[in-house]
């Protein structure tokens, strides 16, 4: 499938390879990889690889993407043992959302409270 990078995007870099990053899964439309910086003793972001600023754009752009973020978050936490995990979509600069590329945190491995806080 073509993609359409985004220039100065950390996460179409990582996409295309041109920033390492620990890749734990990809599919068609996504690849998986290992947040620099955890927050979980799993804590993986699933990133569709078509750039695309938030979940809702990702969602209207392309359903299908949208639900193999889901299913490949899925496989990522089976794939380690975590039958539970949280699914987080930062949206929006107060939401904490920090990199304008859609990605999907997974988290797992620890007591995950509620609300997060
Ligand atoms: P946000 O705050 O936008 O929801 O999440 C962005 C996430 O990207 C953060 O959890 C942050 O640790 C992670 N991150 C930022 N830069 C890099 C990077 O260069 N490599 C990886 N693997 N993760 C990154
Ligand atoms: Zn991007």
């Amino acid at each position: 499938v073509p993609v359409t990078a985004a220039p100065d995007c950390l996460f179409c870099k990582i996409v295309a390879g041109e920033i390492p990053a620990e890749v734990v899964h990809t599919t068609e439309r996504t690849v998986a990889f290992r947040d620099i910086n955890p927050q979980a003793p799993l804590h993986v972001l699933v990133v569709p690889r078509e750039h695309e600023p938030n979940a809702a754009a990702s969602a209207a752009a392309d359903p299908a993407t949208f639900a193999e973020i889901a299913t490949t978050a899925r496989s990522v936490a089976t794939a380690e043992g975590y039958d539970d995990y949280r699914l987080v979509f930062n949206t929006g600069a107060g939401a904490q959302q920090t990199v304008f590329h859609t990605h999907c945190h997974v988290l797992a491995g620890r007591d995950l409270t509620w609300p997060p806080g």
